[in-house]
């Protein structure tokens, strides 16, 4: 079974609204809170996934009447009525740790004998604190295989409540079990929080859905909370949508400085990871906070340190943006996350690295160190892990030859994860006002000319070397015997030259087309082209040729980010530096190796730290190293994304 899915990149921006499903942890608690409700509650908008597969499941076989609207997502609940009774059940949890973590303080309530099970991956994560803090309850549970892990078989007969310590650090989910299954317990429960609480926003939002089931917990203090006996009441529930699905958009937004809008989602949104859209907005994203949608649009990516503990389940999708930032990002409070549904920080460091991007894991969380030349496609394995998948697939978008394995696995909370993803593509009419430009830039010896001259014959389009008009500047100073470091002389002759670029390259009517690739001229065209007044004239010339002819391809430096930033369509291609002086070499053996190398790293070094327009990838583009890749083989990558881009 082939389970490995090559992406295409966006190669422009992401735009468009999305609608996305239910929240996973909105969900599984408002399907537990209606098992246990006197009545019949109705949830809209709810989601259809593993995770909560896994629930529904397990609230039927604790004797919840459920129907299923699979087509209008909704699911109507007829309830217990109170703690459930059972008799040698075993319950299938999955990988589902909300669904596990959430029934085992409920089956603790109930009676009977009850085996709470899941698959591989959910025995092996924690469950030490929640049995131990049942224990001290009174409840009889035996661990069937490793000590603090899945299977447990409970014997119970009820639970009388009180007061109960449990430590906050390893997963909020155990808290939120507690609170869940408290009113169940004849004396309710006082829950007492020990160690630094991670995700908190999770604990509020277990509170909120309580209370739209008739519950009220009550927060004495930062560290308590009082939840009364009681009985749930069966109510209407909307289920918002997943702001955690929701930070690949808005991530989406943001890497390819795109316009994303999701629809459902506000400030007071129940779930706290809407506030991985205030990292969007520190990193340089615009926002803007409807009533009820939240809209992000891509701007600059900065670099800072983030405090994720509140709001884990986004660091993933913010270590995937950092591959594309202008500086480090360090992400901190997230240690935990080492034991979710695999080791997610070294997850993330060890495929950011396959891709080019260096990680570093810290103590409690990682540091990304973007370089965006050496951005490269991999094949990505995901652990198992939805969000490893999801936020890796993010790297696609800039970034070709991303091979997601095991993408299945987003069916855990996400089952159309990639067709959503993939109505955010950019599609352009190159007719009208639009100018068609494909802009390619990168360092020389990246195999930028022969690859632009190709794709522009494959596309049928015009092509452009602008890099042979400031070589053709140089040679006309030459000729005139004008020094090239006098800048007003040399501005003037890159207004006044008159230069024509074909397949030969004419210069003041006479022919240079070999004179402008020599030594000569290698040597003094950084200093010339870093000369603002040449820029601007030349810059003009080049725009004016592609609005003339409507379009085609051009290549350079600065297309993307200077001739043409909107562009239809961006790519910097790069190589290692050592291939790229081979290339050169293999190309002129005037020079030896060693020159061409020194050659290339002088003009890499003015060219990229030039104070107008610098050499940069820019916001947006696809990076390609091609280091490893045929000429026919980047040709045909960029083709088939130029295509994709316009619509027929
Ligand atoms: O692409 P090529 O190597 O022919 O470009 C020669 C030089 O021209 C570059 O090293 C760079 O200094 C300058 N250049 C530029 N902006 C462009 C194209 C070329 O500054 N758009």
């Amino acid at each position: 079974m082939n389970n490995s899915r090559l992406m295409t990149p966006f190669a422009g921006p992401a735009v468009g609204d999305v609608s996305l499903p239910g929240s996973k942890s909105h969900m599984n608690r408002a399907l537990l809170c209606a098992a246990l409700s006197e009545g019949r509650s109705r949830l809209s908008g709810v989601l259809f996934a593993d995770d909560t597969e896994a629930m529904l499941e397990a609230i039927v076989s604790l004797g919840a009447t459920v129907e299923v609207d699979r087509e209008n997502f909704e699911i109507e609940v007829t309830g217990l009525a109170g703690a459930p009774n059972f008799r040698d059940l075993v319950i299938d949890a999955r990988s589902s740790g909300t669904t596990s973590r959430f029934l085992l303080p409920t089956l603790a309530g109930g009676s009977g004998v009850v085996t709470l099970d899941g698959a591989q991956q959910l025995r092996s994560r924690p469950f030490a604190e929640q049995i131990e803090a049942l224990r001290y309850l009174g409840c009889d549970l035996e661990e069937l295989g490793a000590l603090g892990q899945l299977p447990v078989k409970i014997s119970s007969q009820g639970l009388e409540g009180g007061e109960v310590e449990i430590s906050a650090e390893t997963s909020s989910q155990f808290i939120s079990g507690l609170m869940l299954a408290a009113p169940l317990y004849t004396n309710g429960l006082k829950i007492r929080l020990t160690g630094l609480l991670v995700s908190r926003p999770y604990l509020e939002l277990t509170v909120k859905v309580m209370r739209d089931f008739g519950v009220s917990v009550e927060k004495p203090d930062e560290f308590t909370y009082v939840v009364p006996p009681g009985r749930y009441l069966a109510t209407e529930a909307r289920i918002e949508p997943d702001a955690s699905a929701a930070s690949y958009f808005f991530a989406a937004a943001s890497i390819t400085q795109g316009r994303v809008k999701v629809v459902g989602l506000h400030r007071e949104s129940y779930q706290g990871d809407v506030q991985f859209v205030d990292v969007m907005e520190q990193l340089g994203a615009k926002v803007v906070w409807g009533e009820n949608f939240i809209e992000v649009e891509g701007d600059r990516i900065r670099g800072g340190t983030f405090d994720l503990r509140d709001f884990s389940d986004t660091a993933q999708t913010l270590a995937a943006v950092a591959a594309f930032a202008e500086s480090d990002i360090e992400i901190t409070g997230i240690g935990f996350i080492r034991r979710k549904e695999t080791d997610r920080i070294a997850g993330m460091v060890a495929e950011l690295a396959k891709c080019g991007v260096e990680a570093i894991e810290s103590e409690d969380g990682l540091i990304v160190r973007p370089d965006l030349w050496s951005l490269r496609g991999a094949s990505i394995d995901t652990y198992g892990d939805h969000r490893m998948a999801m936020s890796m697939a993010l790297l696609s978008l800039r970034i070709p030859r991303i091979v997601i394995n095991d993408h299945d696995c987003v069916a855990k909370t996400f089952p159309d994860f990639f067709s959503c993803l993939e109505e955010l593509r950019p599609k352009v009419k190159p007719r009208g006002e639009v100018v068609a430009v494909a802009a390619i830039d990168g360092p020389a010896g990246s195999g930028k000319s022969t690859v632009a001259r190709l794709l522009a014959s494959e596309l049928d389009l015009p092509h452009f070397d602008t890099g042979a008009m400031y070589r053709a500047v140089v040679v006309a100073a030459l000729r005139a015997g004008i020094d090239p470091e006098n800048q007003d002389a040399m501005t003037d002759l890159a207004e006044k030259t008159e230069i024509s670029i074909s397949e030969l390259i004419i210069i003041d009517g006479v022919d240079a087309t070999d004179e402008i690739r020599t030594p000569q001229i290698n040597e003094w065209v950084s200093v010339v082209a870093a000369n603002p007044g040449v820029r601007r004239a030349l810059v003009a010339r080049q725009r004016k040729w592609a609005t003339e002819i409507g379009g085609g391809v051009m290549e350079g430096r600065d297309i993307g980010t200077e001739v043409f930033p909107d562009a239809i369509f961006k790519a910097f291609l790069t190589a290692q530096p050592e291939v790229r002086a081979r290339r050169r070499y293999e190309e002129s053996s005037v020079q030896t190796l060693g020159d061409v190398k020194e050659d290339l790293e002088r003009r890499d070094r003015i060219d990229s730290t030039r104070a107008d327009s610098p050499l940069q990838v820019a916001s947006g583009a696809v990076v390609i190293d091609t280091s490893e890749l045929t000429i026919q083989e980047v040709v045909s990558d960029l083709a088939s994304m130029f295509r994709s881009v316009m619509e027929d």
